[in-house]
């Protein structure tokens, strides 16, 4: 019996937070460690450049610290194949023939593309290479034959686009080369999604309202120091609330189970009033930095060498290619363009 495909990654575009980590990364480890699937994380820069063209450096750097986030929160290259898309020419072919498969009024009318047309403020400028990247996306599960892409609610479009590229490729060219992907979806709207610290609904990149995994233990301290919390607790002896208090979110996302009755009886007496928001950050930042400290251990060790890094991703590269190879074999035969 083969092991079910996941296929999950990132678009280079900055460092990874602790929202990424509760949101996938976390997961991502487990399911690498239950030995159930086969794994292929990828970098997406050939994505990220689709909004970024002029940024090409920015998304270079990128690629070593993503890597280096992986790393260190403990994606394992022998188990699971870390590559770059852009090393994988296969993929681009494959967009080509699929594009062919996809009207323009389809993609027009992708509910995600559009809300980050609107978004990045595009206007009439849209790059032809962001409104095809569903295309792309569906060039990259396909080629790996992924059974599994774990993504968010706002990717479900992406997953239903790869699904009729699919059944439309192996309808036209009569095959059954393509495989039909399931996404992964969080169970609820908002679940797994971290807020910032600053209260806003998300934690993110572009509101700098986050903690990177990346970030040193001082700070760590500084951000959580910062954290929003009760506006209207101002003395020690006022009651606070708990509901929309960032430390306590954090500390019911965190804790684990042998820190739950501390964390009730700390949510009672800030309720009840007396315990100032100094000593509730204190036993955040401790727990905290449970996690985050093995994290930054393995993040420095690894980063000494960072050719080492490069060469993990060059053999990642290497044996994903070799995948995606055969498929656009499969995929040219069935179109019948395998001339010699
Ligand atoms: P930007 O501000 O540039 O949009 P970001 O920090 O929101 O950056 P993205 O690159 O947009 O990060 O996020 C990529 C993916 O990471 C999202 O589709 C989502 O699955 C996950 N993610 C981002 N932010 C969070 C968060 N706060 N909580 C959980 N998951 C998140
Ligand atoms: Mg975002």
């Amino acid at each position: 019996m083969t092991k079910p495909i996941i296929l999950t990654g990132d678009r280079p575009t900055g460092k990874l937070h602790l929202g990424h980590y509760v949101g996938s990364l976390k997961n991502r480890v487990l399911l690498q460690n239950e030995d159930k699937y086969q794994m292929f994380v990828f970098l997406a820069d050939q994505q990220a450049l689709t909004d970024h063209a002029k940024e090409s450096e920015m998304i270079r750097d990128s690629i070593g610290n993503v890597a280096l986030d992986y790393l260190s929160v403990g994606l394992d290259p022998s188990k699971s194949t870390i590559f770059i898309q852009s090393q994988i020419p296969e993929l681009a072919e494959l967009t080509m023939y699929y594009m062919n498969l996809v009207s323009l009024a389809r993609l027009e009318r992708n509910p995600t593309v559009k809300t980050e047309i609107a978004q990045k403020g595009f206007g009439e400028s849209i790059p032809s290479g962001f409104l095809v990247y569903p295309i792309s996306q569906a060039a990259d599960i396909t080629a790996f034959k992924a059974n599994l892409v774990p993504v968010g609610n706002d990717q479900k479009p992406m997953i239903e686009q790869t699904r009729e590229i699919v059944r439309s490729f192996n309808n036209t060219y009569k095959t059954d080369c393509l495989i039909e992907p399931e996404g992964l979806y969080p169970a609820n709207e908002g679940a797994g999604r971290l807020p910032g610290l600053d209260g806003n609904a998300k934690m993110s990149k572009s509101l700098g309202n986050g903690i990177y995994l990346s970030d040193d233990a001082d700070t760590v301290r500084k951000k959580v120091m910062s954290m929003y919390t009760d506006p209207n607790h101002i003395k020690v002896e006022d009651p606070g609330k708990i509901e929309g208090n960032m430390v306590f979110h954090y500390l019911d996302i965190f804790g684990r189970q042998e820190d739950q009755a501390e964390i009730q009886a700390m949510k009672e007496h800030y309720q009840k009033g007396g315990l100032g928001d100094v000593k509730t950050k204190r036993y955040l930042l401790e727990i905290l930095d449970r996690e985050l400290a093995p994290i930054r251990e393995r993040r420095l060790e690894f980063a000494k060498d960072m050719g080492e890094v490069f060469n993990m991703l060059e053999k990642g590269s290497q044996s994903a290619q070799a995948v995606a190879a055969q498929t656009l074999s499969e995929v040219k035969s069935a179109m019948g363009i395998n001339y010699f």
